[in-house]
This record gives structure tokens, C-alpha cells and sequence, in this order.
């Protein structure tokens, strides 16, 4: 064919290159939902879908301090091309932050990504065929699906309770999966404020989970984006803590700091890591060293960890808040009580749709994302994951007050329409405690 003229009726209506996209795009589909929530940027809605963190918390003048002086000091550097594993300084300074949450490695174990998904592409790059299978929780974080999907992969979902993955749930789909002959390459996990459901996978469990992943010969992918975000006490000590050769931990400055620096990192096992560095050099050449020089200014002249405490402190009221106003608006429904991260996730009575009573939702100017965004294979239908990052507390509030408008006119058009006894939602335990401070 003239690729530079394609003709137009092998592909479809839009897009005349369809025909020759490779197979792998074929999960890069543009989520339904995706044009609803162009609409939910708009101001007048209350915005629970994004996972955004609160940079406007951040303290503006050492901001311009650090890149004034990356420039000012550092230019010929921080301008320039540098090294595909990643600046040694931030690579130090990075050894401070894990060993918050219990991780010692040395210098040459990290390596800096541009964000930590960029650290999931290149894990994935390195290590999937189509047809391999990847086990993540069920539900995950939606942006990691599409990655294993990207790369021809499939995704085994485990079971989750309020303790996160449940480590017989763990098993069974492993001897599942073996028995169809299926390659299974690696397990990943967010075991701290797991994103979408909050929860956080217990000490007890995390040592059952390794002991389950090394047994069966599978590499451990730990992504912890929220570890420090908790807002009582700190969540049990990293995975990569107790096992440096079965487990692939990933960082990120995201939430501590600022999404828009796009700095990540990875810190792998020896041979896993030199691989890590010759993709990352296939793909970006090194990572931005203008964003690792700031954030290394930042680190070393601001009060990062006091920053990290102004963070807890604004999430913690907002997740409270959350609370608070879904024991006020929807007492009868169901939801975690995260200590820590983002995210709330509700459950609706299973005859409810949460994908379909999306665009009332927007309607009626609220917006948060379906369930089945975070499986691969239909579930969490009547599930919603509710972030609390964002918006202060009030909009908040009135979110939650436009969602129960949503969600109960839904059960009572579902009552009208029932010929038998009325639908209501059955009362439920919630799963956790309310903290003290809501009312
Ligand atoms: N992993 C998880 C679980 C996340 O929630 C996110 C961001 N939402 C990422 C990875 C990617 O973060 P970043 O690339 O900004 O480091």
C-alpha cells in the first residue's frame, strides 16, 4: 500500500492508519468515560475521579529557590543530557526517603524514571510476551492495566478485603493459572493506601505474600506511591525491606513533592537493574536532569519531611471530611476508611450500575470513577472509587451531598419500576473505624 497516501476505506471512518497499528495498541482504547470527565474539569463540578495531588500546598519560594539555583548553579548540568540510571546525588538523596520506610540499598540499586509509570512501562518492557500473564489486585491502579495491556499481557485479578490482597486468594489463581499452563511473570502490588480501594496489606500478610511469590518462583513488583502519606501511624515497612533479590520497589516524588517533575525511581535486583538502565536509555536517553537537579536542590535546602507532615495533614482532613459526609448522606451503603493516600472506595447494592449513573452524576455536577475502570475483566460494576485528594473539604461535602442525590434517585426509580419487595439498600458494616474527630 502508499503509506503516504493510505487509502482511506482500510481503515475506519476517523482514523485512516487504523489498519496498521501494532497488535499492541489494541488495549490503548480511549476509556468511555474519558470524554465525561472532560466535562467534569469543568469548574462548576465537584471533581472525586482525578488522583491529583494538592500542589498548592506546596511552599511556592523554595520551589523558585531550587530551580533558581539549578539553573543559576548547576546549569551546565542540569541543561544538559546526563546519566541513564540517574543523577548519583538524587540517587543518595533518594536512599534517605526509603530508608523511611525501612528499605536499605545502596547508590548503584536505584534508578531514576521519569515518574514511576514510566518505571511500570519499562518493567513490563523487560519482562512480557503477549499471552504472559501479570496477578494485580483486583481492583488496581487503572494506568498499570493499561501498561501490561499495552504489552500484549494479561491480568489475573486476587481478591481483596479491607487487609488488601488476600494471600489465599493469592494462591488459588496462581495454582489456577499454572494449571492452564499459563507464564505468569510477576505480581504487582500497591500494598500501602492501595490505589483504588485505600486499604493496606498488613505486616503478617505482606511476609505470607512474599513467602507465596518466592515458593512459586514470582517477581514482586511494589509500587508505593502513598507509603508516607498515612495520616496516624506509618503502614508496616516496605516488602523490598525484607527481600532484595524477589522484589521490584518503585518510589516517586509525585505525591511528596510535585506530579509535574516527573521523577521516579526503581530499585531492583542486580541483573534486573542493569536492564532497567539500558531500557530507560532506549527510551527517554537519561531522565530530565533539570527536574532530578530540583528536586535535589529541594530536598537538600527544604524541610521535606515537615513538608510530607503538611501533606498528611491536608489529606487527613479531607479523607474526614469524605467520611464524615458519606455516614451523613449515604449511611446505608459501604466504603473503606483509608489511613493513609487518596481514595475511598464505595460500594453501591449490586443491582446499581455505577458506569451507567456516571453522566447523571455529571448531571447533577459531581464525578468520580466507575469501578470496572480498575479490572480487566468486568468487575466493580457496582463500585466507585471516590478520591479525596483534591478538592478542600466543603467541595467535598457538597460532592458527596450531589452523589446521594444521584444514587437515591436511582434506588427509588429501580423501587418504582420493582413489581416485587421494594429494592433498598441493605445496611452494611462499614469496613473500618471512624476515626474520633468525625462526626
Ligand atoms: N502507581 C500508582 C499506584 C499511582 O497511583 C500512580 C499515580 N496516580 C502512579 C503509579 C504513577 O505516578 P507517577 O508516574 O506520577 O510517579
Amino acid at each position: 500500500m502508499d503509506t503516504a497516501h493510505p487509502d482511506p476505506r482500510q481503515g475506519n471512518n476517523l482514523d485512516p492508519w487504523y489498519s496498521q497499528y501494532a497488535e499492541r495498541t489494541a488495549g490503548l482504547t480511549v476509556s468511555e468515560v474519558r470524554a465525561l470527565f472532560a466535562v467534569a474539569s469543568r469548574p462548576e463540578v465537584v471533581s472525586l475521579a482525578g488522583g491529583m495531588p494538592f500542589v498548592s500546598a506546596l511552599p511556592q519560594e523554595l520551589l523558585l529557590n531550587a530551580v533558581e539555583r539549578t539553573v543559576r548553579d548547576h546549569g551546565a548540568v542540569a541543561l544538559q543530557y546526563g546519566s541513564g540510571q540517574g543523577s548519583p546525588r538524587l540517587r543518595e538523596q533518594i536512599l534517605d526517603v526509603m530508608a523511611l520506610e525501612g528499605i536499605r540499598a545502596g547508590v548503584d540499586d536505584v534508578v531514576v524514571t521519569t515518574g514511576s509509570q514510566h518505571a511500570l512501562e519499562l518493567v513490563s518492557k523487560l519482562f512480557l510476551d503477549p499471552g504472559d500473564v501479570v496477578i494485580a489486585e483486583g481492583p488496581s491502579y487503572v494506568t498499570a492495566l493499561v501498561v501490561f495491556r499495552s504489552f500484549q499481557a494479561e491480568v489475573a485479578h486476587v481478591e481483596m478485603d479491607q487487609l488488601g490482597l488476600i494471600p489465599q486468594s493469592l494462591r488459588e489463581t496462581i495454582a489456577r493459572l499454572r494449571e492452564q499452563g499459563r507464564r505468569i511473570k510477576f505480581l504487582y502490588t500497591i500494598p500501602s493506601f492501595q490505589n483504588p480501594m485505600g486499604v493496606t496489606l498488613t505486616w503478617e500478610r505482606r511476609m505470607e505474600v512474599l513467602e507465596i511469590a518466592r515458593a512459586n518462583d514470582i517477581l514482586v513488583v511494589e509500587d508505593n506511591p502513598y507509603g508516607l502519606l498515612y495520616f496516624d501511624q506509618a503502614p508496616p515497612q516496605a516488602m523490598r525491606s525484607v527481600d532484595e533479590d524477589g522484589v521490584i520497589y518503585l518510589g516517586t516524588f509525585s505525591k511528596t513533592l510535585a506530579p509535574g517533575l516527573r521523577v521516579g525511581w526503581a530499585v531492583a535486583p542486580h541483573a534486573i537493574r542493569e536492564k532497567l538502565i539500558l531500557a530507560n536509555e532506549a527510551a527517554v536517553l537519561s531522565p530530565s536532569s533539570f527536574s532530578q537537579m530540583t528536586v535535589s536542590e529541594y530536598l537538600s535546602t527544604a524541610d521535606w519531611k515537615g513538608q510530607i507532615a503538611t501533606f498528611r495533614d491536608v489529606y487527613r482532613d479531607r479523607r474526614d471530611a469524605m467520611l464524615g459526609a458519606l455516614h451523613e448522606q449515604l449511611p446505608t451503603l459501604r466504603w473503606t476508611v483509608p489511613t493513609g493516600g487518596f481514595y475511598i472506595w464505595l460500594t453501591l447494592p449490586d443491582y446499581l450500575d455505577s458506569k451507567a449513573m456516571l453522566p447523571r452524576a455529571v448531571k447533577e455536577l459531581v464525578a468520580y470513577t466507575p469501578g470496572t475502570a480498575f479490572y480487566t475483566d468486568g468487575g466493580g460494576r457496582n463500585a466507585m472509587r471516590l478520591s479525596f485528594c483534591y478538592p478542600t473539604p466543603d467541595f467535598i461535602r457538597e460532592g458527596i451531598r450531589r452523589l446521594a442525590i444521584v444514587i437515591n434517585s436511582e434506588l427509588s426509580l429501580l423501587n418504582e419500576f420493582a413489581q416485587t419487595d421494594p429494592l433498598t439498600a441493605q445496611p452494611e458494616l462499614h469496613e473500618g473505624v471512624l476515626p474520633p474527630n468525625v462526626g
